[in-house]
């Protein structure tokens, strides 16, 4: 896709993301927009880094880590979200390379993100990750383990826990999305009187067909890919799990 349609693109879904802010009698500037870069090439990033981007979403380490490198010196001002699933064996490679990994759904990754972030001396914030949908395929704690996962990354000083993310399950329509942006708000806030010591300030919630539902509900960060990049190759949607 041409730079300029990127740039037509972010703006209009810049415009959209305020527009549904002010009717929830929200700032606009409260939700911090996360192009999802998937299967994309870095020119259309750069684009799209034109047009005011600065923060974006990749699915997979490898991928990513491949375009940081390319990026050379212009990666260290993008900020870089880790949103796909994370296995073990490649905590050491992501920790401290991403801003925020989104997608921390079970206490053996948070202890390695932990001892990783230790190493390293930093602090890795992370999101914990629920499965509203309770399904199979997809990752995520069910909302029914969330205290307890919880209280014990709190004794995991390292992956500093920032928020909840969610994936709800695929719908045509953004109104069957909506309950579960909602219930994600309401288990963040539920969550913050039950564990104490618990502060969920981000909500990561809401994709291109449903972001505007999730702004209304909530999402202080929202993950857009194909509503600022066209419709992904089929590879780079399997990817995606
Ligand atoms: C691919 C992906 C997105 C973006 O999806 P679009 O529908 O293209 O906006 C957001 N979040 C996650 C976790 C993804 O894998």
């Amino acid at each position: 896709m041409i730079a300029r349609e990127v740039a037509r693109r972010v703006a209009e879904v810049r415009d959209r993301i305020a527009r549904a802010a002010i009717r929830a009698g929200r700032d606009p500037a409260s939700v911090r927009l996360i192009a999802v870069t998937k299967g994309v090439e870095l020119e259309a990033m750069s684009a799209a880094a034109e047009a005011g981007v600065a923060e974006f979403g990749e699915n997979r380490v490898q991928e990513a880590l491949a375009k940081m490198a390319r990026a050379g010196s212009t990666a260290g001002r993008w900020t870089w979200h880790l949103i796909g699933r994370l296995q073990t064996n490649k905590v050491r490679a992501a920790v401290g390379r991403f801003a925020v990994i989104h997608s921390v759904d079970n206490l053996r990754l948070g202890k390695a993100i932990d001892a990783a972030a230790s190493a390293a001396g930093i602090v890795q914030r992370v999101l914990v990750q629920v499965n509203l949908g309770d399904e199979p395929q997809k990752g995520g704690v069910a909302a029914s383990g969330l205290r307890s996962l919880l209280a014990d990354l709190l004794r995991c000083p390292h992956a500093r826990v920032d928020g909840l993310m969610t994936i709800p399950p695929a719908a045509s329509d953004p109104e069957q999305a909506r309950p579960h942006f909602r219930e994600l708000r309401r288990l963040g806030g539920e969550m913050a009187r039950a564990v104490p010591g618990v502060t969920l300030a981000d909500y990561s919630m809401g994709m291109s067909g449903d972001f505007e539902a999730a702004v209304e509900e909530g999402a202080t960060m929202v993950r857009v890919g194909s509503a600022i990049f066209g419709p992904r190759e089929r590879a780079a949607v399997r990817a995606a799990g």
